[in-house]
Order: structure tokens, then C-alpha cells, then sequence
């Protein structure tokens, strides 16, 4: 009687680091918190439709340097709408406005001037994830026997997503990773016998059909967003080490003068060329989907994959969502505009069978320890989940319906949502009802099914719903 939306990947945590940046979630993690999002708004061009944030439950807030990515979406907003009013204008505006229509002096001006520069480059820094805390150059282990044993490899194949490969704070703080960590990555892998894989691979797995040639320790490596150091420092390392990995570009920012951190066409075509990368869309310019009316989705999915494929001679048949969000219409049309997967930022292993809409995917993040990389590799075996709605609704809290959960410790399963308790009924060993609490501006709840394995292994399992209370009317 319940839809089943997939058949989810239940996420075996070895770790401690239980609520972790890894699997706070993907979604979180970008997203700003409620005091700055009303400035966001603000900002804002005329093009984005009021664009809520998903908050950071503060369980999760408070336990990891969970990296607030404000300054990323403000930037990449601002620069990829054109016709958005510049901010310094717009509050120069509001300025003159609180002045009461005075004549401002120059001299007064030059003054207002400043502190807007100063206000924002510390709006900015103080959005930034705090990389500082973290060590840039984490040494990973790769002699150790005790590293293999201890990775109780399971089956499924983990998808990890990065972003800029710089050691430094610019441009995305806390989501940049040092190249040589990277490195450090990719020698660790490789000594636990990882082998990369394709896009084209990766489906053909995730449909069932994987040959017998495919490697017993797989590893989906992707790149998000068409830093200059994908080619600069990623080709050259996936050319050492003799792996591979998959990019998701967003078009607007290729090219464009005022991205100096990102590719031109011409370095994107030569990146490709190296023949150790794929490439898939990541939308026209990195909007939250969800919160887009159909139609504005519908040309995010398409143009990109049309632009894309123009411009790099290349068929773009894979999608990764923009933050990591996406509802059941951005799924409809991600299927319409001809994608065959979508990746999201939901921690988890993905198994054949996983839904394509809703890969899973984990971030790796600046100064990732070796055993927090580890969990990621050594997630459990996923187990059947099955959901009262599909991934990717809209609710509102109240609303209640039932999740079956297989595989787990029945004492040992909890279902927070966005932090909070979500089970209101425990019907039997496998079956709960779970209920949408009420949350503070939390756009996007996270649904976290959390559990052991009868063999007493951590699992944890992430799902998406969209916060009906957040919109003041549908985007359609
Ligand atoms: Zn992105």
C-alpha cells in the first residue's frame, strides 16, 4: 500500500563522528542559517523566486564544522543573474532611504562606502566554514594492514563529491580541500584497492547490468561545479594515480570574466580531453530547484544539458543537483529532459536498484580525517526502505505517515527529521509512523532513518522534504 520510492542504501557509520559534516547533510551544508537568509533574500535578483534555506539542525550546527556555504550562494547568485540589481546600489538605496532623503555629502558617501565594503567582506568571511580549525594536510596511512582490515568493506558503491582543490580560503572556505589531501585520498584508495569508475558504469551497476569486469572495491569520484582546478590539479593527479572521475558543470559559470576561479570553455574542452573525466549538468546557474516553478525547472534541465552538449561535443546524460535539492517535480522533469541519474549530496551507499533520481552522494570536506573518509568507503549494505511519500514532498508539519524499515535492529532505529524525533508510533519490529514536527524556518527537512545492523554495525540512511510553512505560495 505504501509507494515505494527506492530502495535505499542504509549508511553503515564506523565512525564517531556520528553527526559529521559527511552526514549532516548534503543539503544542510550549503545552505545558509535563518539570520542571514532574510539578507539573502534581499539580495537577490528579480530572476529567483524567494529561495528559503534549509537550516542546519542544531544538533548538528553545534558538532561539526559544518560549513556554511552563504558566501558561495550569494556570489554565484549575484554573478550569474545578470540583470540583478548590484547589492552595493540596492544598499546604498536603503541607506539614502534611512538618511530620510538628506543630501548625502561626498565626503559622507566615501564613508558609506567603506563601511559597505567592510560590512561585506566580513559578512563574507563570516560565512565562511571555519578552515582554520581544521588541518589542511591530514597524513593518511596507506601502509597500515590494519586499515584494510579495519574498513569492513560492504557491498554498494560510494559516490564522493568535492569541490575547489585549493589550500587556501578562497572561494568556498571549508568546501575547498588542499590538493595534497586529495592526494592523500588517492593513494589511500588505491592502497585498499579502490578502483574508479565511469558515469556509464556506474549505471550500468546501478541498473543490475554490471559486467563481469567490474572491479570488486568500486568508487564514483565527482566534482562539482568547474573549478579551474579540475584541470589544473585534478587531471594530473587522476593521470598518476590511473583513475578517473566526473565533473557537473554549471554553464554560466564557464567562461565568465567574473569567475576567476572557474574554467573557460577552452580549459573545460582541454580537461575533457585528457580522457580521464566525465561530465554531467549541475542546471543553467545553480538555482534550488524546489523552490523554481515548473516551467523555470524545465529550462534549468534542459538548456544546460542543450549548452553543454553544444559546447563540448559531448552527450550530457547525468544531472547533479544544485545544493543537493530537488522535489518530485524536479525529478519529472529531470526524467523529461532525458537524464538517465540524478545525483543528490544524501549520504548513503548506493546499491543496483538505488532510484536514479536520487543518488547518493557524500561530501568530502577540508582537512577530512582518515577515519571520516573511512566511514564514508565502509558504509553498511543498504536495506529496503520504504517511505509513506516519495522522496523529495512537500510537507508541513503534522503531516504523518508510515516508513518500514528492514534489516535493523528494531530497538536500535531512530528517525530524526532535521534533528528532531520523528517517530510517533512504533506498529511493529518493522513498521513506525513518523510525524513532520514543527521546525523554525527549516526549509528543507532532512529525514535520517538511524540504526544498527543485527551485526551491530551503525547504518543511517538520509531523505529530502520540502517545508510546504516555508512558501508563502507554491512556485506553480
Ligand atoms: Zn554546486
Amino acid at each position: 500500500m505504501y509507494k515505494q520510492i527506492s530502495r535505499f542504501s542504509i549508511l553503515l557509520v564506523l565512525s564517531i563522528f556520528t553527526s559529521s559534516v559527511l552526514f549532516a547533510g548534503p543539503v544542510h551544508e550549503f545552505l545558509s542559517s535563518d539570520s542571514k537568509s532574510k539578507t539573502n533574500q534581499e539580495e537577490e535578483g528579480p530572476k529567483h523566486p524567494s529561495a528559503p534555506k534549509r537550516e542546519i539542525p542544531r544538533s548538528e550546527e553545534t558538532s561539526s564544522p559544518s560549513p556554511k556555504i552563504e558566501a558561495k550562494v550569494k556570489k554565484e547568485k549575484e554573478e550569474s543573474v545578470a540583470s540583478a540589481e548590484p547589492s552595493s546600489r540596492k544598499s546604498k538605496r536603503i541607506e539614502r532611504r534611512k538618511k530620510g532623503k538628506t543630501k548625502v555629502s561626498k565626503k559622507d558617501k566615501q564613508e558609506t562606502k567603506e563601511k559597505e565594503k567592510e560590512t561585506a567582506s566580513k559578512k563574507y568571511e563570516n560565512s565562511l566554514p571555519g578552515m582554520s580549525e581544521l588541518p589542511p594536510k591530514t597524513q593518511y596511512d596507506t601502509n597500515s594492514q590494519n586499515a584494510n582490515a579495519e574498513l569492513g568493506h560492504g557491498k554498494g558503491i560510494p559516490v564522493l563529491c568535492y569541490h575547489h582543490l585549493v589550500g587556501n580560503q578562497d572561494p568556498m572556505g571549508g568546501y575547498n580541500l588542499d590538493p595534497s589531501l586529495l592526494e592523500e585520498q588517492f593513494k589511500y584508495l588505491k592502497s585498499i584497492g579502490y578502483q574508479t569508475i565511469s558515469l556509464d558504469q556506474f549505471y550500468q551497476y546501478q541498473q543490475g547490468k554490471a559486467g563481469s569486469d567490474f572491479p570488486a572495491r568500486p568508487v564514483l569520484l565527482t566534482f562539482d561545479d568547474g573549478s579551474l582546478t579540475h584541470r589544473d590539479v585534478l587531471v594530473p593527479l587522476l593521470k598518476k594515480y590511473g583513475m578517473r572521475a566526473s565533473v557537473f558543470i554549471y554553464p554560466t559559470v564557464i567562461s565568465n570574466p567574473r569567475y576567476k576561479f572557474y574554467l573557460s570553455w577552452a580549459a573545460l574542452k582541454e580537461a575533457l580531453d585528457s580522457g580521464v573525466l566525465d561530465i554531467g549538468s549541475h542546471t543553467v546557474y545553480h538555482p534550488k530547484l524546489p523552490a523554481m516553478s515548473r516551467a523555470e525547472i524545465r529550462s534549468q534541465l534542459r538548456d544546460s544539458k542543450a549548452t553543454l552538449e553544444a559546447k563540448t561535443g559531448r552527450k550530457i546524460q547525468d544531472l547533479a543537483y544544485p545544493f543537493g535539492l530537488f522535489d518530485v517535480r524536479v525529478i519529472e522533469e529531470a526524467k523529461a529532459a532525458g537524464y538517465r541519474m540524478a545525483f543528490t549530496v544524501n549520504p548513503g551507499k548506493n546499491v543496483p536498484g538505488t532510484y536514479a533520481y536520487t543518488i547518493h552522494r557524500s561530501l568530502v570536506t577540508w582537512g577530512m580525517s582518515q577515519s571520516r573518509f573511512n566511514s564514508i568507503l565502509s558504509a553498511s549494505p543498504p536495506v529496503k526502505i520504504q517511505l509513506g511519500v516519495l522522496d523529495g514532498s512537500w510537507v508541513k508539519p503534522g503531516d504523518s505517515f508510515p516508513v518500514i524499515v528492514e534489516g535493523l535492529d528494531p530497538k536500535s532505529v531512530a528517525i530524526k527529521i532535521s534533528g528532531k524525533e520523528g517517530i510517533i508510533q512504533r506498529k511493529s519490529n518493522t513498521e513506525y509512523i513518523i510525524r513532520i514536527p514543527e521546525f523554525k524556518k527549516t526549509t528543507y527537512p532532512a529525514m535520517t532513518v538511524i540504526g544498527k545492523t543485527p551485526s551491530g554495525k551503525r547504518s543511517e540512511t538520509q531523505f529530502l522534504f520540502v517545508n510546504r510553512k516555508e512558501f508563502k505560495k507554491d512556485p506553480d
